[in-house]
């Protein structure tokens, strides 16, 4: 809805309706139909294409089916296994996981009960990612009167947490009432709101319902308020950047200007002058929350510079990309040629000098954050599960406006290697950390390996990375497509049935894909009358050859604009097969990159491969691949779910001769032939525990 250009007002049963272009007139009998009230839509201001582009919209998640079994392995976890986990833990009920007290302090902070705030400063936020995961479910899959029940319930709680100003933050009304808005650079305050503005806006797109989206529209009136340009305003920002992108989802539903501005607000000033965050640490009620942000670097929160001059990726990754987000938004809103060109330069630095080949990033362990240029160690990095899914975020965007199909590249590959890596195949382990390597024998507490984990891990007090993984799998459906009033994009070849429109005309497209197993997609259109519209095919950027038939006939010379195959003038059905080259390859990375010097990773298709001890024994550094040989692909049913193995020849240095009395002596190494098998990286570490590794030595 948010292209849509707005004629005149009227009202509908006294509900105001905003009539809309001549060709989607009918959209408002839809959108009657699909929603309660219609008092606040985008007005479509801002929407003006100076950059000579209209941004491409979303689907509605509700008309999206997904059928997809690869995915739905994952997604049905999501509604029966995730989620009703995390309102366990949310309300301790889980007898050996950390308390997370999480309801509790709502209840106490909404005078229910006598008590103590308990956890983390941002503690609220797993409430808000769990109601956003449920918003989203309830959108994709059909409502849910049991679960739909229970969100409310803990809405109707959060709105009694809520002051009488708009306040809501548990930690500060219990704990510290003196000290809001006194330590933005660690308080999370901004950031919490934001997590709660997503959820809400994402339960008001689900359910219709307005009480959480009124709750966060008076929190975020509050923080307008508090927040601008103006003299007798705060000129902080947040140490965590969330509330921005969010404030830009707040104001497409609700067309009020002022969230949108304050979202700029916090963008624009950002980095300019004296550092805020040192500027604050002055201030009388001042308070340091977590020592280790001791010799603070600005760096770290982007904040280093003023964000239209930043060139490189810096800091905590999922502060960048979250950062990076926002400013898409804002560059599309405010058609902002240097914010554009800005997030243009900092998605090539992140993925031509500063991503792995997983769609992973933060290289550094330590503060989870970027290095430097080809600084990508495979064993000790970072590489957040939520970085990844921030990563996703800043490329839909960014596709969305540009209509350029590399970024649905690094999305897909986020998606399919990163994000999936973050959750066991049952649903009940998570890794927030996503090495490239393990050997599960050194990750030891109190060493530099600390934070890797061979074993995903359960739920923690302190979530980030399991709702983050939940909403984004409940939500897939956002990642699929793009379109505008004339053509359909397609960037993820994943079974659906999705029902929409091109040129006004109703139509229902239906993805049947064995892009994984086999390159092979089908895709029909069915509407009421010929279209003439378009449907723009991405074509990933690994694919060696992307044949497409319509209606029987090979396509010989296609149009493309920039990685997409354009398939013009629709008609009332039409067939598309889609036959894209999987074969299994070798990738080396720029020999710039120190840590995969001589190596080189199987890919196939999107998915990176990877070797694990269960199918190659211990000790995966004394292997070495034949490049020279051929790849030898199999389909596995009973492997992991059904999975392509990818096997190759190769060899191993021999133990032979050594004894474990000897650590150094003169020998010249001994090869045996062996036979290497890969599997899926997204899938690893779901058998016993051992080794893995992506980059693995090439025989010269
Ligand atoms: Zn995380």
């Amino acid at each position: 809805l948010q292209r849509l250009k707005v004629l005149y007002i009227t009202k509908i049963n006294g509900t105001d309706i905003w009539k809309i272009s001549k060709k989607k007139a009918f959209s408002i009998k839809r959108l009657m139909e699909t929603t309660d009230k219609l008092a606040v839509l985008n007005t479509g201001e801002g929407a003006q294409c100076r950059m000579g582009k209209d941004r491409l919209a979303d689907i509605s998640l509700k008309n999206i089916d997904i059928t997809d079994k690869f995915w739905n392995k994952y997604r049905s976890l999501v509604k029966d296994v995730i989620i009703p986990y995390q309102w366990d833990t949310l309300n301790d009920n889980v007898p050996d996981a950390e308390p997370s007290h999480c309801i509790e302090n709502f209840r106490i902070a909404a005078g229910e009960k006598k008590g103590e705030f308990y956890g983390a400063v941002f503690q609220d936020t797993d409430v808000a990612k769990w109601l956003e995961a449920v918003a989203y479910v309830l959108d994709s899959q059909g409502r849910d009167e049991e679960l739909e029940k229970l969100a409310d319930e803990t809405i109707d709680l959060i709105g009694k947490a809520q002051g009488p100003d708009g306040y809501l933050n548990t930690y500060f009304t219990i704990k510290e009432p003196e000290r809001r808005w006194t330590n933005l650079r660690e308080g999370h305050e901004l950031y919490t709101a934001g997590h709660m503005i997503e959820a809400a806006v994402a339960y008001y797109q689900a359910t219709g319902k307005r009480r959480f989206l009124d709750i966060v529209m008076r929190f975020a009136d509050l923080i307008s308020k508090k927040f601008g340009p103006e003299e007798g305003k705060c000129h902080g920002y947040p140490g965590h950047p969330e509330i921005e992108l969010a404030l830009v989802k707040l104001y497409r539903v609700t067309g009020k200007k002022n969230y949108l501005e304050t979202a700029k607000y916090f963008v624009d000033v950002r980095g300019v002058g004296e550092n805020y965050f040192f500027q604050e640490e002055k201030g009388e009620k001042y308070q340091q929350i977590f020592p280790e942000f001791a010799g603070y670097e600005p760096e770290y929160s982007q904040s280093h510079k003023p964000v239209r001059e930043q060139k490189t990726a810096e800091g905590h990754a999922v502060r960048a990309v979250y950062l990076y987000s926002a400013m898409a938004d804002l560059a599309y809103e405010y058609q902002d040629e240097p914010l554009l060109k800005a997030c243009e330069a900092l998605w090539k630095n992140i993925v031509t000098k500063r991503m792995y080949i997983t769609g992973g990033i933060g290289s550094s362990g330590l503060l989870e954050r970027f290095t430097t240029d080809y600084d990508l160690p495979n064993d000790r990095n970072y590489a957040e599960s939520c970085a990844s899914i921030g990563l996703a975020m800043f490329g839909k965007r960014m596709g969305q406006i540009t209509r350029d199909a590399k970024y649905a590249d690094i999305v897909e590959k986020a998606l399919y290697n990163t994000v999936l890596a973050g959750i066991a195949m049952d649903g009940k382990g998570f890794f927030y950390v996503n090495p490239l390597e393990v050997w599960p024998d050194n990750c030891l507490n109190r060493t530099s390996m600390e934070h890797v984990k061979p074993v995903r891990q359960k739920w923690f007090g302190v979530a980030c990375c399991p709702p983050n993984i939940a909403r984004t799998l409940a939500s897939l459906g956002q990642y699929i497509y793009g379109e505008d009033e004339e053509s359909i994009f397609i960037n993820l070849y994943v079974s659906n049935e999705a029902e929409t429109q091109i040129n006004g005309v109703p139509c229902k497209l239906t993805i049947d894909s064995d892009f994984l197993k086999n390159g092979n997609v089908k895709i029909y259109v069915k509407s009421q009358q010929d279209s003439g519209g378009k449907l723009a095919l991405r074509i990933p950027g690994y694919s060696r050859r992307f044949l497409v038939s319509r209606n029987g006939n090979e396509i010989s010379s296609p149009r493309i604009e920039k990685g997409y195959l354009i398939l013009e003038d629709m008609k009332a059905e039409e067939i598309i097969t889609v036959s894209c080259n999987m074969e299994a390859r070798f990738i080396h990375a720029n020999p710039e990159v120190r840590a995969d010097e001589g190596r080189v990773a199987i890919i196939r298709g999107p998915l990176v491969y990877c070797l694990e001890e269960a199918d190659n024994g211990r000790n995966l550094s004394s292997l070495y691949i034949d490049t020279k040989a051929e790849l030898t692909e199999a389909y596995e049913d009973e492997l992991l779910g059904g999975v392509v193995t990818v096997t190759a020849k190769g060899k191993r240095i021999s133990n032979e001769g050594w004894n474990e009395d000897e650590l150094y002596k003169e020998q010249e190494i001994q090869l045996e032939d062996v036979v290497l098998k890969a599997v899926p990286y997204c899938n690893w570490g779901n058998r016993e525990t051992g080794e893995m590794a992506v980059w693995i030595k090439e025989l010269f």
